[in-house]
């Protein structure tokens, strides 16, 4: 997961991205690669000490639960940016996802291939990590898995206007990009406490990780991995801690 130092500031979680200029370089591999993030810089300390890590490797599991989680996404103009690490869109206001008791506006969505959450140990070749945080900055995602088959037409939309290189959040002209369509029907979904799965690897991140995937072409995955590459964070250990799988 990542989240822009701008978008972090803005929701009063400036402690958590404090001097993005001079904060360590990071990558996916080699010397800035994940083993090393913790190593890198003191601000990502918790890369490597943090107890509740993500992504988790999504197994069977005692608990279940029912607790409603739905979302109320808009359709809404296109907004793509290119981090330098994940290809993202950015969203307007009017977007939510209510877990339980709890309501989180939608921010962005991000990928990342090869997955990085895996389900009984099976990679995806992609995830989708939507982005939300409530009023007082307490952050939420959902996480969707694809697998080759269909192609999925609103993968196109970002597909097409993707920067191929790191470039600054700009507005796509004429088209309207609609989040629902990269949604499963049924939205069952795996609950745990995780953190940001970049550094600085922030904890006390609300996750949700549909249990039914989604399709794409290989041709869209060869088309994003081309621009992002390996970007997927390994699994980190449990802990101990409570996942919560779908009921049904
Ligand atoms: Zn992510």
């Amino acid at each position: 997961m990542k989240i822009s130092n701008t978008l972090l500031l803005g929701l009063g979680l400036a402690s958590i991205a404090v001097a993005p200029a001079i904060a360590a370089d990071w990558s996916y591999k080699g010397p800035t690669g994940p083993e090393h993030w913790g190593d890198l810089d003191p601000k990502y300390a918790m890369c490597a000490k943090g107890l509740m890590q993500s992504p988790i490797d999504l197994v069977d599991t005692n608990a279940r639960g029912d607790v409603s989680v739905f979302t109320q996404y808009r359709p809404g103009p296109l907004t793509i940016l290119n981090n330098g690490h994940t290809v993202q869109a950015n969203f307007a206001e009017g977007s939510t996802l209510t877990s339980g008791t709890m309501q989180f506006n939608l921010l962005q969505v991000h990928f990342h291939t090869p997955s990085e959450e895996v389900k009984d140990g099976e990679q995806y070749p992609m995830v989708a990590h939507f982005v939300h945080a409530d009023a007082s900055g307490r952050l939420a995602v959902l996480g969707i898995l694809f697998e080759l088959g269909a192609a999925n037409a609103e993968l196109d939309k970002l597909i097409a206007a993707a920067p191929a290189s790191k470039a600054d959040a700009r507005n796509v002209p004429g088209v309207t990009f609609n989040p629902n369509k990269l949604l499963p029907d049924d939205l069952d979904v795996y609950r745990f406490q995780g953190s940001l799965t970049t550094p600085p690897c922030s904890e006390g991140v609300n996750w949700h990780v549909a249990k039914d995937s989604v399709s794409m072409s290989a041709e869209q995955l060869k088309a994003l991995h081309g621009i992002m590459g390996d970007n997927a964070r390994p699994v980190q250990p449990l802990n101990g801690r409570l996942l919560v799988a779908p009921a049904g």
